[in-house]
């Protein structure tokens, strides 16, 4: 029940209106007894800086930011974490003070599909398949988890090496037409996706791979979440290999900003099951 107490969240983008996250916190904040509503929020792109102003100003305790604002609120903000500073992406945001602080957590989203997977980092190689703002958070979180060797593979080699120059450390980039893709999947211990290839509607679209030279006990991760298994997936799975997809991603990178806004831990599993009965009733291309 919202009551005369009850305190704001939301989330910011435009378009808003295929966003699963009202449904997924509403559910986890109901299931807390927490006194929050959290509400879609459409936002055109013109309108980001007057739209925090405004925020500033009102009994928001956060609220998350989706396309197309995650990159344009980093200087708008009052103070931004430097891990999203280094993302070059904000997608949680807590009101503190009247003071608007930037986070990621599509980071901790991204490493707790791993974590979910048993999959350690620690020394292995990865190959990242596209170069944009998905690939940034996936390869902080590699980072975090000491990956040894990060490769991207993308069909505009120019912006992935932009991209890799935000990373402190070596990051090789190369084409997806180029030979020495093949050899760094040969040598991959987890591959990536991270393009919208094969996202509903586009059910039928996978980014070029030769599943049969990768590693046998490789890891396959997918961080679109629908369709539950795209076509990425179930090649991989096909030959014999260890899939993960983005569910975990996307509930968890929830999961982390609901411990920030309110201090305490969500039913993540009940998030989990909002979010399926969501994209059940609704096969879309949604956003976070
Ligand atoms: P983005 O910034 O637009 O980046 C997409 C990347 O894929 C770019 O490198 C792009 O290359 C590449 N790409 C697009 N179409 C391609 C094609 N036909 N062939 C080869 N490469 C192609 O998008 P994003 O925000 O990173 O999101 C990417 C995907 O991740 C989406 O499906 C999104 O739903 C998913 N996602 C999931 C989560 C989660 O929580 N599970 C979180 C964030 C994103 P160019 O730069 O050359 O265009």
């Amino acid at each position: 029940m919202i009551t005369g107490n009850t305190k704001l969240l939301g989330v910011m983008g435009h378009p808003i209106n295929h966003s699963f996250s009202p449904a997924i916190h509403n559910a986890a904040l109901n299931d807390a007894g927490l006194d929050y509503a959290y509400l879609p929020l459409e936002v055109p792109k013109e309108s980001l800086n007057n739209t925090l102003k405004w925020i500033k100003t009102l009994n928001f305790r956060g609220f998350n930011v989706t396309i197309p604002h995650k990159n344009d609120i980093l200087p708008l903000l009052d103070e931004v974490t430097e891990e999203a500073k280094t993302v070059g992406a904000v997608n949680t945001v807590i009101r503190e003070n009247g003071r608007l602080i930037g986070y990621n957590t599509d980071i901790v989203g991204f490493t707790a599909g791993l974590a979910e997977a048993n999959f350690k980092a620690e020394n292995k190689n990865a190959v990242i398949l596209g170069a944009g703002g998905a690939a940034r958070a996936v390869i902080a979180g590699l980072l975090k988890e000491k990956i040894k060797n990060i490769a991207i593979a993308a069909r505009n080699t120019e912006k992935a090496e932009i991209l890799a120059k935000n990373f402190n450390r070596g990051v090789v980039c190369v084409n997806f037409a180029d030979e020495e893709y093949n050899n760094l999947l040969k040598d991959a211990d987890i591959v990536v996706n991270t393009t919208p290839l094969g996202m509903y509607p586009n059910v039928d679209a996978m980014p070029p791979i030769d599943f049969s030279i990768v590693k046998k006990d490789a890891l396959i991760y997918d961080i679109i979440y629908t369709p539950e298994e795209t076509k990425f997936l179930k090649e991989a799975k096909e030959k014999g290999l260890k899939t993960a997809n983005g569910e975990t991603m996307l509930v968890e990178q929830g999961a982390a900003a609901f411990r920030l806004w309110t201090g305490e831990d969500p039913n993540v599993d009940l998030m989990k099951e909002t979010l399926r009965n969501a994209l059940k009733d609704c096969r879309h291309e949604g956003v976070e």
